[in-house]
């Protein structure tokens, strides 16, 4: 006897990568996992504790951000205004404000602080249908600051029904006083944070690649130490110029590199021959009203896995909802709704590493499913802010 059975429903498997659809579906799980999929007839044998008809209703996999920054003290609303009256991100960068008015925010605040504050905008995530968020840390910066936002990551999925995948950002920014001591201060993070962070539990490590970040060679150096320490590497990548950053992270089997606004052919086929997923963030070239979109055809002529996420954080991507960041890439950028939908199941679960355990229905994965009450799987790219699935259920459970 099962645990569960959720009957009268249509089911998006995605299973193999690709949508998979089974209309008048059943689904059976046990022990948090799931046993069975098919048509309703084909598990008609089968008994449940518990058996739920979902009346006609859509079931995707439970949705998977893979690209957020949640943990941050105060807001970065004041830019968003300075913004609006001219400022572009360079500037406010290159004034001081932007990162560094996070870091200071987030030093101020408490640790307890800072997980009321971050664990609000977890909920909204989960609303809109997650079952997993990515989150990473970045406005520390220094080894003891960001080892202490590892911990508050780490901290944000306890007693909540939600997977959190904690990422170190270890090369996010340039401190202001260490502009003098710049190979100082990446040779802090390299030969302290890093070794540090394995042991705390980092899911993988990230940087940020650009004119206004850091530099390939910086870079490289960086993921050579994360290999040595058994630590996957992610990338921000040709989001504001090519720096070829999405090959150098193709070089290291990165999971995933993001943003790739202006990502070369080269770096398509690199990415694809690594298995590394390409990872677009329609909020920040939303927020910063870019004109270069990312070269969609391109990907999709070297079969790079296209994901989609939120990247939630506080100066340029203030976005707290999975379901526009499935219908903005459609808009914005011309991905097919299945193409968005797959961005936040099977290709996030990819970008995180964590295919063998979510993103797909299919026996063997996690229960992690999102219930939407709609008429047709296009409607999730279709709607401008949907609130989120009828029903989230975490591991087997409604939650
Ligand atoms: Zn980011």
């Amino acid at each position: 006897m099962w645990d569960r059975l959720l009957v009268d429903c249509n089911i998006a498997t995605f299973e193999g990568g690709n949508l998979g659809v089974v209309e008048n579906g059943a689904i059976g799980i046990q022990d948090g996992k799931i046993v069975r999929v098919g048509k309703r007839t084909e598990l008609a044998g089968y008994r449940a504790q518990t058996v739920d008809a979902l009346g006609g209703a859509w079931v995707t996999p439970g949705l998977i951000d893979c690209h957020t920054h949640l943990v941050f003290g105060g807001t970065r609303a004041d830019e968003h205004a300075m913004r609006r009256a001219g400022a572009t991100y360079e500037e406010i960068a290159k004034a001081g404000g932007g990162i560094a008015s996070t870091v200071a925010k987030t030093k101020a605040a408490s640790d307890d602080e800072l997980l009321a504050q971050s664990r609000r905008r977890l909920h909204a995530l989960m609303r809109g249908g997650c079952t997993t968020v990515e989150v990473k840390t970045g406005y520390g910066l220094d080894p003891k600051a960001e080892l202490r936002l590892l911990k508050i990551a780490k901290q944000l999925g306890e007693n909540e029904a939600v997977r959190i995948v904690p990422t170190l950002l270890a090369l996010h920014a340039l401190p202001a006083d260490q502009r003098d001591r710049r190979a100082h201060y990446v040779g802090e993070i390299i030969d302290k944070l890093i070794p540090a962070a394995a042991k705390a539990g980092a899911a993988a490590v990230d940087a940020y690649c650009d004119t206004i970040g850091f530099t390939p060679d910086e870079v490289e150096r960086l993921f050579k130490a994360a290999a040595q320490h058994g630590l996957r590497v992610k990338l921000h990548a040709e989001q504001l110029s090519n720096q070829h950053g999405a090959a150098l992270a193709a070089q290291y089997r990165a999971l995933s590199a993001d943003h790739l606004e202006h990502l070369d052919e080269t770096g398509a086929k690199a990415m694809a021959s690594a298995g590394t997923v390409a990872v677009l963030l329609p909020g920040a070239y939303y927020a910063l009203q870019e004109k270069q979109k990312p070269p969609v055809e391109l990907l999709r002529k070297h079969k790079v896995r296209i994901a989609v996420a939120t990247d939630c954080n506080p100066g340029t991507s203030p976005l707290l909802s999975p379901t526009l960041a499935m219908n903005m890439p459609c808009t914005l950028f011309g991905l097919t709704p299945e193409e968005a939908i797959a961005g936040m199941t099977i290709n996030a679960a990819r970008a995180l590493g964590m295919e063998k355990d979510i993103g797909t229905i299919a026996p063997g994965k996690a229960a992690d499913l999102a219930v939407w009450n709609i008429e047709g799987l296009a409607e999730l790219g279709y709607w401008i802010g949907l609130p989120g699935p009828e029903r989230r259920i975490y591991a087997g459970n409604d939650a």
